[in-house]
Parts: structure tokens; C-alpha cells; sequence
């Protein structure tokens, strides 16, 4: 007996092998006007970490339009969509974040930002001057892609849109740690997470990776060296915490040159502040230093925080004076090691050559900058992978280029079709689609 096929069922079948036959340049190309508009739009509308509401609702809006399960709210103003594939097959989470910094724009686009914000009491301007912009446009446009493959998608994504990446205002939490503890991931456990950064230190087409430390672990120290106050002109009748804090400077240089085994890895520690005095002519009460420790070893960490707290005192007791140091109380307040899963970093990096040819696939190099995005691998105790996407226009030297952060930090908007379509692959390839 012959079977009867409806025609419903032929177009179906017609539609779903054209769809399988579809690169992913294809179907990245099929979603770059999106992801393009998305990105202006988002670019000239940059909110601060913790205030991300009009971006969170922008992606809410859309995730719900596509047929996401959406989940808003999340540590403030975090979005999580949710898409279950027709087919059996692993669960894979991507993060984009979401928030700008308080930077006034100096790039000359039509798009630019005119935005204000409130930052640390101050009016500011605000700017993507690190390119959360395109991660978040991208994520949407990987979104649009998975939505019109549902029936085909093996397995199920979770689509993590987080606010606060470059830190939450003093006195409040968020961030990567913040959505874990807000429960993320209490009804989806990831098999793995993926997440990527546009970065102008590699040029536009670039995408780099590299296995197990990409980035480093920060930890932030602040101390008070408690002296005692005394007129200028008769030192002798007091307790210098400026003398002494600059000696606990001087000192601690000593741990990375004189006491890590830097065969295993490098590390940095950098004093960004000393404030101390009121006065020419007066030895001052207290002074105050703070800075960062970076590593790409948990123990090499735990050596330098020991270190720097038993220089800081012993200098201190050595010049009479005393000194609070405050370390991070928890692992929320500091950002681990950005680890890359070295088997499954192997799969990526297959999955990125594939889709953009070897030439434009290199190793990483180790970079000493912190993101809270291992808080989400640690907190799904899934292993996960984190590449970079290069920004800067070809035939520009990019070593020289306006870096992240920089009021003239610029995005060719080639990376997002580069970074689109590298990320689809190697989520494509996890899930186990064909
Ligand atoms: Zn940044
Ligand atoms: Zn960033």
C-alpha cells in the first residue's frame, strides 16, 4: 500500500532540507540586517551597569516575539530565553552582557552616543565603548536563527543576556554572580556555556581562542594605614602613613619578581590609588591604597593575597604604624580565572575553522583583564568556552587601536556577521546538528 504524504508534509520536508542545506554564513547573512539594527539602535542608547532597563526590554520584546520562554528580572535587569529544539540532544547557555560604561563617545557615527548617566553621584556620558552593544545584537540575531530552525534544533538553549559585566554600582550586586544566585540556573543545567568578546586588539575577520586561562582572575584589595598625626616641621612626634604606605608599595613588587614561580603563569599586582593629607605641613592620620591582583592560577592567587597582607603589616609594624587590609570577602566580589574547558575548547576551535576558514583562527594570547562571565561556568559546574571576535577595520594596525573602554573604541560592523556566525557554528556542532 502506498503511503499518503500531504502536502503539507512535502513542503515541509522541501522547507527543512533547504534549511539543512544553509551554511552558517547563510544563515547568519539571512539575520545581519537584524543584528546590524539592533546594534545601532542599542549603541545609541547605552545604559550603565545595573541600569540596563530599556536594553533588557528591547531583548525581552524580541526573544518573546521569536517564541522563547522568557525570564526577566534577573539580578536586576537580566533576560534569559529559553528555546527547546524538536530533536533530542544536549542543552548548550550563550551569555551576551549587556551594559555600557560611563564614557563620552568620540567616534564620529550617525548612530553615536548623546546618552546620560548617573555614575558615582556625577552626571556622565555614557558609551559601548567595550562592544556589549554587538553582544547583545548577535545573541539576538543567533536568537532569530534558532527560532526559525526550532523543529530541526537538536537539544534546548538558553539565551543569557546579563547587566552589570563591568561592575555594580558600590553597595549593590548583580552581574554575572548575581544572576547564578538569582537561580539562573535552577531549572536548566547547561552541558555547556559559550561566550565571546569583541576586542580591537585583533583586526576585523580575527577570531582567537585559546585552551584553559584566557583571562585573568581580579581580585580588588583596598588598605588604611593608621599612623599618627603630627605637625610637618617635628615628624619624629608622629607616625607617617604616607612614608609607610609608600613603603608597602615599594615592597610589595617584590611578590611577582622575587616570590611566584612565574613558569607557571604571570601575575600583576597594581596599586591604582594612595590618597593621604590634607596639608603640605602635615604628617596625616591614615592613608589609603587600593588596587588589583591578577593571576591565571587559583593557587599563585591565594599565594599573592597572603603575600601582600603579611608585607602590609609587617612594613607597617616595622614603622610603628598599623594597617586594615581588605581583601574580597567572598568569591562573588572577584572574578576567577576566565577557564577555558581545554577538550571542549578543542571542538570550538574546530567548529570556528570550519565556519571561517584556519587562516582566521588563532591562539589567544593570555590577556591580564577580568570578566565575571566564569561565574556562570562555575555556577552551572558546566565547562565552557570563551573566544575573541576582532573589531578593528583591515589595513588598520590594531596593536594601535583605540582599546576597549577608550572613548574612541571603534566596531567595524564586519565583526558581527564574523562573530554571528562563529558563535552559530560552534553551537550548531555542540548540539549535534547536521
Ligand atoms: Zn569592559
Ligand atoms: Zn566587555
Amino acid at each position: 500500500m502506498r503511503k499518503k504524504i500531504s502536502t503539507a508534509a512535502i513542503l515541509a520536508l522541501v522547507v527543512s532540507n533547504a534549511f539543512a542545506a544553509q551554511t552558517s554564513q547563510q544563515l547568519t547573512q539571512s539575520v545581519l540586517q537584524d543584528v546590524t539594527a539592533w546594534r545601532r539602535d542599542i549603541h545609541q542608547h547605552p545604559e550603565l551597569s545595573n541600569r540596563e532597563q530599556r536594553t533588557a526590554k528591547l531583548v525581552a520584546d524580541e526573544l518573546k516575539k521569536l517564541g522563547y520562554a522568557v525570564r526577566t528580572g534577573i539580578a536586576h535587569t537580566g533576560v534569559v530565553g529559553v528555546l527547546k529544539g524538536g530533536k533530542p540532544g544536549p542543552k548548550l547557555a550563550i551569555r551576551a552582557d549587556m551594559d555600557a560604561l560611563p564614557v563620552v563617545e568620540e567616534v564620529d557615527l550617525p548612530f553615536a552616543s548623546k546618552a546620560k548617566g548617573e555614575y558615582l553621584g556625577k552626571t556622565v556620558g555614557v558609551m559601548h565603548a567595550c562592544g556589549h552593544d554587538a553582544h547583545t545584537a548577535m545573541l539576538l540575531g543567533l536568537a532569530e536563527i534558532f527560532a526559525r530552525m526550532k523543529n530541526d534544533l537538536p537539544g534546548e538553549v538558553m539565551l543569557i543576556f546579563q547587566p552589570a559585566e563591568e561592575g555594580v554600582p558600590p553597595g549593590e550586586t548583580g552581574g554575572a554572580p548575581g544572576m547564578v544566585r538569582d537561580g539562573v540556573f535552577k531549572d536548566f543545567k547547561p552541558d555547556a556555556i559559550f561566550g565571546m568578546h569583541v576586542v580591537s586588539a585583533y583586526n576585523v575577520g580575527i577570531v582567537a581562542v585559546r585552551p584553559a586561562g584566557a583571562m585573568a582572575s581580579s581580585d580588588q584589595f583596598h588598605m588604611t594605614v593608621h599612623g599618627k598625626q603630627s605637625h610637618g616641621a617635628v615628624p619624629w612626634k608622629g607616625i607617617d602613613p604616607i612614608v609607610t604606605a609608600a613603603e608597602i608599595v615599594t615592597s610589595a613588587q617584590t611578590i611577582v619578581s622575587r616570590q611566584l614561580d612565574i613558569n607557571k603563569a604571570p601575575a600583576v599586582v597594581t596599586f591604582g590609588t594612595f590618597n593621604g593629607g590634607s596639608r603640605f605641613n602635615i604628617v596625616p592620620d591614615s592613608a589609603d591604597l587600593a588596587g588589583t591582583i591578577r593571576t591565571f592560577d587559583e593557587s599563585m592567587r591565594k599565594q599573592i593575597v597572603a603575600s601582600l597582607t603579611n608585607i602590609a603589616e609587617h612594613v607597617a609594624a616595622a614603622n610603628g604604624a598599623t594597617v586594615d587590609v581588605q581583601m574580597p570577602k567572598s568569591d562573588e566580589e572577584r572574578n576567577p580565572v576566565n577557564y577555558n574547558d581545554p577538550a571542549l575548547t578543542v571542538r570550538v576551535r574546530t567548529s570556528l575553522e570550519k565556519a571561517l576558514g584556519t587562516e582566521h583562527v588563532i591562539e589567544a594570547e593570555r590577556w591580564t583583564a577580568s570578566e565575571d562571565f566564569p561565574h556562570l561556568a562555575i555556577g552551572a559546574k558546566a565547562p565552557s568556552v570563551y573566544f575573541f571576535v576582532g573589531t578593528t577595520p583591515a589595513g588598520q594596525d590594531a596593536a594601535a587601536a583605540p582599546a576597549n573602554h577608550s572613548p574612541r573604541f571603534f566596531v567595524d560592523e564586519g565583526a558581527l556577521a564574523i562573530g554571528t556566525q562563529a558563535m552559530l557554528q560552534a553551537s550548531l556542532d555542540f548540539l549535534g546538528y547536521k
